[in-house]
């Protein structure tokens, strides 16, 4: 049996300065909507970041009238056969920045950022001896996959970033400091930080794990687990070889697990590493907290 896959999920962002990007997120939504793609669009006054899926026809389209865009010439998209669409819907939302640091003096990567690795490069660079591999996502990414030895930042969201950084990393700044993130767009910002910290050797991933995944020659070596992604798929195989290993583990039992869901509780939500057997036995809540509380709401 083959599976046919008439779909794709798109991958991209560009940091570029958007005049009114309110107006041309409005813009971009209806252009989406007449296209016929979902997902995911955050615009910003700092460019524009965007997951979404579709037609292989409707995927080319809509990459070909991007590049024909004066903002967004020379965007790069990372493509992913799909068998369907990965998204429920399409969401284009405007945002005062696109990655958020809370800075007073924000880092714009078009005047300060790492040095850009090929995944050839990155995969060499890990080898050396004195290296400091820095996971730049939150910990459930981390979690469920990443670089061998990477140092996992113990922060719930980008903009936790400086300040960890500040109190764990300051006495190392005259080692080399390699950073990725998924496609790249975080580690744009979180290089350029580390730079005007004073770090002096900085380099990222260029294009994330999932460019790296792709990549012919490293054939995702060095990645251990999965790499998580925010459309349906929750996550995606990176390593090609047979050194593919599961590093996640379940919520509930510890056993070795990457498959993420959702906390039943509405109010939760929390998404969590879990396997087929505590979902059952927790009937999907991440916690006694949670299952109780959904009890309560019924029980008037
Ligand atoms: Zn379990
Ligand atoms: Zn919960």
């Amino acid at each position: 049996m083959t599976t046919e896959l008439n779909y794709r999920i798109l991958l991209y962002y560009k940091y570029v300065p958007i005049a009114n990007y309110e107006v041309f997120a409005k813009e971009h939504l209806q252009y989406c909507k007449d296209l016929g793609v979902k997902g995911r669009i955050l615009v910003a006054a700092e460019g524009i970041n965007g997951t979404l899926s579709g037609t292989v026809e409707q995927t080319d389209t809509y990459m070909a009238y991007m590049q024909s865009h004066p903002l967004f010439e020379g965007i790069s998209f990372k493509i992913d056969p799909s068998e369907g669409h990965a998204f429920a819907k399409i969401f284009v939302r405007p945002k005062k920045e696109l990655v958020t640091f809370r800075l007073e003096d924000d880092v714009d990567p078009n005047v300060i950022t790492g040095k850009h690795l090929s995944p050839k490069e990155f995969y060499e660079k890990m080898q050396d001896e004195d290296v400091i591999i820095l996971d730049g996502r939150n910990y459930y990414e981390y979690d469920v996959g990443h670089f061998r030895n990477a140092i996992k930042p113990e922060v719930e969201s980008f903009r936790d970033f400086p300040e960890w950084i500040r109190q764990n990393l300051s006495e190392y700044k005259d080692r080399p400091i390699l950073t990725y993130c998924t496609g790249g767009i975080r580690c744009e910002k979180l290089s350029g930080f580390l730079l005007k910290e004073g770090f002096t050797d900085v380099a990222q991933l260029d294009g994330g794990i999932v460019t790296y995944g792709k990549d012919e020659d490293v054939q995702g070596r060095l990645f251990d687990g999965k790499c998580y992604v925010f459309d349906e798929r929750k996550t995606v195989s990176i390593n090609q070889t047979d050194e593919d290993i599961i590093v996640g583990k379940c919520h509930h039992c510890d056993k070795p697990e990457d498959r993420f869901i959702n906390c039943a509780n509405d109010y939760c939500h929390l998404q969590h590493i879990c396997c087929p057997s505590c979902e059952e036995a927790h009937k999907s809540f991440c916690s006694d907290v949670c299952e109780q509380f959904e009890l309560s709401r019924y029980e008037g």
